[in-house]
């Protein structure tokens, strides 16, 4: 029972003498509801094996699963609609449109895919999020870690069955992380989230109830939050 998996996934990058195998048959799954991070030091396959599992990247051989479905057997035009109908996206740089504000930011994927927001959910995302005073605000007008929380209510709008981060934390300062984390593991607790994580912060993987140590392409270890070893 996994909300996604990799199964044997394979990624080359390149051919011939200059080709890196930057996932060597990853077996892999992380459990629904539940707050997992992927670690491991720089090189070591964590990215590729995120935007495997996001349908953000193909993967040479192996299966990337969301939760029965088989990403890697889908046609574009199918992967483009579960990525936007199934998965949620946070990035260490927000990615917020500059000319909309935080309600429209976040309403972005709804109305791209011609949807009308559920009033009920927004009320309780924006209640837990604590965005209630800044709807109105332009991006420029907030500080980073209220940037990151309208990145967040974007990603988990749709009531995504996976929620992916990438870096979440990369672009705030210590205190601004602890915080943003603290409320992604709020989602997990209070809305059954799952959210997947790539972070090379010890730190941040603290939050995580599950984390997977990458090496070299595969999976190195698996443990709850302390981390066996120092990476980096
Ligand atoms: P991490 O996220 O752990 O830093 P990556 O998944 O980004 O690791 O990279 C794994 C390996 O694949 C590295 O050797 C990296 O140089 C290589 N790699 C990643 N993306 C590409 C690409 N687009 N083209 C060629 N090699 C790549
Ligand atoms: P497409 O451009 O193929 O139609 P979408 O725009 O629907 O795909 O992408 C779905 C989500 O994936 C969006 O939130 C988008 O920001 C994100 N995304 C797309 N491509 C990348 C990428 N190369 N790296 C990171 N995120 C991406």
């Amino acid at each position: 029972n996994s909300a996604t998996a990799a199964v044997d996934l394979v990624k080359v990058y390149g051919s011939g003498d200059t080709a890196v195998r930057a996932l060597d048959r990853v077996s892999v799954a992380f459990p629904p509801a539940t707050f997992s991070a992927i670690m491991g030091p720089s090189g070591s396959g964590k990215s590729t094996l995120m935007h495997c599992l996001a349908g953000l990247d193909t993967a040479t051989s192996g299966h990337a699963m969301l939760g029965g479905t088989d990403l890697t057997s889908l046609s574009d035009r199918v992967l483009t609609r579960v990525r936007r109908e199934r998965i949620g996206f946070v990035f260490q740089a927000f990615n917020l449109l500059p000319t909309l504000t935080a309600e429209k930011n976040i309403t972005l994927p709804l109305d791209l895919a011609g949807k009308r927001p559920d009033r009920k959910w927004m009320n309780q995302l924006v209640e837990v999020l604590g965005l209630g005073a800044r709807l109105d605000h332009r991006p420029s007008e907030m500080s980073g870690g209220q940037q990151q929380r309208v990145a967040l209510a974007r990603a988990l709008v749709t009531r995504p069955d996976v929620v992916f981060a990438d870096e979440p934390t990369g672009n705030l300062d210590s205190r601004t992380s602890a915080e943003v984390l603290g409320l992604l593991r709020d989602c997990v607790r209070q809305f059954g989230q799952t959210v997947v994580m790539v972070t090379h912060d010890q730190n941040a993987a603290r939050y995580a109830g599950h984390v997977v140590h990458m090496a070299d392409g595969r999976v190195a270890g698996i443990g709850s939050p302390a981390p066996r070893q120092q990476v980096n």
